[in-house]
């Protein structure tokens, strides 16, 4: 064991024992790891603030790199607050730590973790969570290995671009294009500005509800086609908020 100090989110949280609980905590130096929180569960315990589900913090453990870290102490960074009070924000962000966890069992790379605290600060600033989670879903398909161009032509190379055909897993032009569903210009150019844009830059962003509802069309096929990961909780969250 060795005593560190790392920045992290707390992506899960069980009950462990009588007073304590064991936290998942996403992080930016070590990536996933499994932490002991001791004794958190009682009123005075120190660390009970950052042993919640989606304590955004400095974590002072002794770690042990195979195996169940010792919290030691805890600093809140900043109380994802407006998250945790609000259906709809919390909704979507269990929505994205679902969707993150189910890429790190595959791949703890740990730039997932920039991408998701970014993510969630953004949610928590009350941009549109329903965009934030878009672009999430659009950049996290680096991580499952089956990233979209969505600039070239995928038969012949062009910019000059027509559609997107999921079947064929790419952009095709006028000259390539073979009978399929033909998306609005604003979404396929929103869909590459969420690949390519920094969520921690955004200040505002709005989208019409078509759009929105192209956008969404698109992810679920592309989804279905080519991750293997069913999301399933979005139904869900779309249902309630009828987007
Ligand atoms: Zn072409």
């Amino acid at each position: 064991m060795k005593k560190i100090s790392i920045e992290g989110i707390v992506l899960n949280e069980t009950n462990y024992g009588e007073t304590s609980k064991i936290l998942n905590i996403l992080t930016k130096e070590y990536g996933y790891i499994s932490v002991i929180s001791k004794g958190c569960r009682t009123l005075k315990n120190k660390n009970r603030g950052v042993s919640l589900l989606l304590s955004y913090a400095t974590y002072t453990l002794n770690y042990k790199e195979n195996g169940i870290s010792n919290l030691i102490e805890g600093n809140t960074i900043e109380p994802l607050k407006n998250i945790l009070t609000d259906f709809e924000k919390m909704n979507y962000a269990t929505y994205l730590i679902n969707l993150c966890k189910k890429i790190l069992k595959d791949n703890n790379d740990k730039t997932l973790y920039s991408l998701l605290k970014n993510a969630l600060l953004k949610i928590n600033a009350n941009i549109d969570p329903s965009i934030i989670t878009n672009i999430m879903e659009i950049k996290v398909l680096d991580y499952l290995g089956v990233k979209p161009n969505f600039t070239n032509c995928l038969k012949c190379g062009t910019n000059d671009i027509l559609t997107f055909d999921i079947s064929i897993g790419g952009m095709v032009c006028k000259n390539c294009y073979q009978d399929t569903y033909i998306f609005q210009e604003k979404t396929l150019k929103l869909l590459k500005l969420f690949q390519e844009v920094d969520i921690s830059k955004i200040d505002k962003i709005t989208v019409s509800l078509p759009i929105k509802k192209e956008i969404n069309d698109f992810i679920k096929e592309y989804y279905d086609t080519y991750t293997g990961i069913y999301l399933k909780n979005k139904d869900k969250i779309q249902d309630i908020l009828k987007i």
